[in-house]
């Protein structure tokens, strides 16, 4: 898979052009963020004047760690609207634009991811006794209050 995203200036339709493709270009290694796959990207080239225009589509696939219950989930984080220019001049050959595609990507990350919005987090899981000793316990205490009642 590719490593960068670039434009090669010489190769560009004066018209614009639509790039396509996938590259590996997210190296985050969290713990709880970690990248599967390359970011899938569709943008649209275009030198107006002595900018080349960028705009376009990213997506990245991420295995992700709920903030409520803490599982592992699998999300796409979507750029729907990835907007950039560069300078060019008539010494321009190649514009890279990993490190900008990089970044939005990023930028979208969620703070606390959920697996759900619905994700009720670990307290709907108190009740349950995470060991057999506890559930013991839940019987002596249900027994004393019958005794009292
Ligand atoms: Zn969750």
């Amino acid at each position: 898979m590719d490593t960068e995203i670039s434009i090669d200036l010489g190769r560009l339709d004066p018209e614009g052009e639509t790039i396509e493709g996938e590259a590996d270009i997210i190296d985050l290694d969290e713990e709880f963020v970690k990248p599967f796959g390359g970011v899938r990207y569709r943008l649209h080239a275009q030198l107006v004047g002595d900018e080349l225009l960028v705009t376009g589509h990213l997506e990245q696939d991420f295995d992700l760690v709920c903030s409520r219950c803490g599982k592992d989930f699998d999300t796409t984080i979507v750029v729907d609207d990835f907007t950039e220019s560069y300078p060019v001049d008539e010494k321009s050959r190649e514009i890279v634009l990993t490190s900008d595609a990089r970044d939005s990507i990023i930028l979208n990350l969620p703070s606390y991811p959920v697996c759900e919005e619905s994700c009720p987090g670990i307290a709907a899981d108190v009740r349950q006794p995470v060991d057999g000793r506890w559930a013991a316990l839940d019987g002596l205490i249900t027994k004393k209050g019958n005794e009292n009642g």
